[in-house]
């Protein structure tokens, strides 16, 4: 048989390939071959598919920096051999993986499709046959020029292809477990594929992929909330080697307004970390200015995070922390977009 193209299916883990132990009766992450068997339906496509798995296959909730240097530096073995890159993955972590290799693959010019399921693929309900099948056929697909269709990192899921550094998982119970709150869909399935060129981003394909391997998880993620402790906050702002904060705040941006909270950022701040202000809402984007609450906040030198997930946030924090060790330059990155994870206003 001759084929069209070539993917590189690579398993993580996750509920996609998990089988019921019969003893605890708990779901379990099960080899590859096995997978494989439950889908006969991937003979039938003109796409040649390898596969690469990971040993041990993981549920996602033990994913890590490592895992992500790892899949980098698979991607990027297998880069020439192949015209596109499906990532079997946990739903619970999915979007921060995904956020992680936007990053840490520059200049992408091939598709690299993350999906899953809710259902392992052995199950008579499963959603992980289409999710799948479709991945595949997107990591494949090409235009009239040659280039790929989708020259980015996405979650495909549930008839949708998000960017994966703007995704988010929304639920824990229905198929449509994922969601890109602020940036519209990449494509969308039906009877047939629509794909939304103009949403997708434009390598440059005269310049190579430029991949990373290194990240600095000198980071943490909080949230504010009404009856916060001083103590608290002051002991995080004054952990050593942490270089950076994702603060999740109200609405638009806004903290409260306690001189504490504002002098404890101050000190974190001007200590040389970088604290991004990230909205807890799920829609929308941070506005420093639009109220009194946000704009001390710009004052003692919080970053605007925009609109960015947290998944996004703390994973660029990380990318950027191994490349830079001035926190001025991290700072200014972060007001940058440089895979698209941010829509910065008027530019
Ligand atoms: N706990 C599983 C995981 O993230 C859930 C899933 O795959 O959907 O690996």
């Amino acid at each position: 048989m001759s084929y069209n193209s070539k993917v590189l299916l690579i398993y993580t883990g996750g509920t996609i390939g998990m089988n019921r132990n019969p003893l605890t009766g708990a779901l379990e992450p099960f080899d590859f071959e096995h997978l494989l068997q439950k889908v006969p339906e991937l003979h039938q496509f003109d796409t040649q598919i390898e596969t690469y798995q990971f040993a041990p296959p993981i549920d996602s909730s033990d994913m890590s920096p490592q895992r992500w240097t790892d899949l980098s530096h698979v991607i990027a073995d297998h880069y020439d051999q192949y015209d596109g890159f499906v990532v079997l993955h946990g739903t619970d972590t999915m979007a921060f993986t995904a956020s992680a290799l936007s990053y840490m693959l520059e200049n992408l010019t091939k598709p690299v499709i993350f999906t899953g399921s809710q259902l392992p693929i052995g199950q008579l309900r499963t959603d992980g046959k289409e999710n799948l099948i479709t991945s595949i056929e997107m990591a494949a697909a090409k235009d009239e020029e040659g280039h790929a269709m989708v020259p980015e990192v996405g979650i495909y899921f549930n008839s949708h292809l998000l960017r994966g550094n703007r995704t988010t998982k929304q639920s824990a119970e229905e198929f449509n477990a994922f969601e890109s709150f602020n940036y519209p869909h990449l494509a969308e399935t039906g009877v047939n594929i629509t794909y939304h060129r103009h949403r997708m981003l434009k390598p440059d394909y005269s310049k190579p992929m430029i991949p990373h391997f290194h990240l600095d998880n000198n980071v943490i993620i909080f949230s504010l909330f009404p009856g916060i402790r001083e103590d608290l906050i002051r002991h995080i702002i004054r952990t050593p080697n942490l270089r950076a904060i994702v603060m999740r705040t109200f609405g638009s941006g806004n903290a409260p307004q306690s001189p504490w909270l504002l002098d404890a950022l101050k000190e974190g701040t001007s200590s040389g970390k970088v604290i991004v202000n990230i909205s807890q809402c799920m829609q929308g984007a941070v506005e420093m200015r639009r109220y009194d609450c946000g704009y001390h906040l710009q004052e003692v030198g919080v970053v605007s995070g925009y609109d960015s997930t947290v998944e996004s946030a703390v994973t660029k924090l990380m990318f950027l922390q191994s490349q830079y060790d001035d926190p001025k330059m991290v700072r200014d990155m972060m007001n940058r977009s440089i895979r698209g994870e941010i829509s910065i206003p008027n530019s």
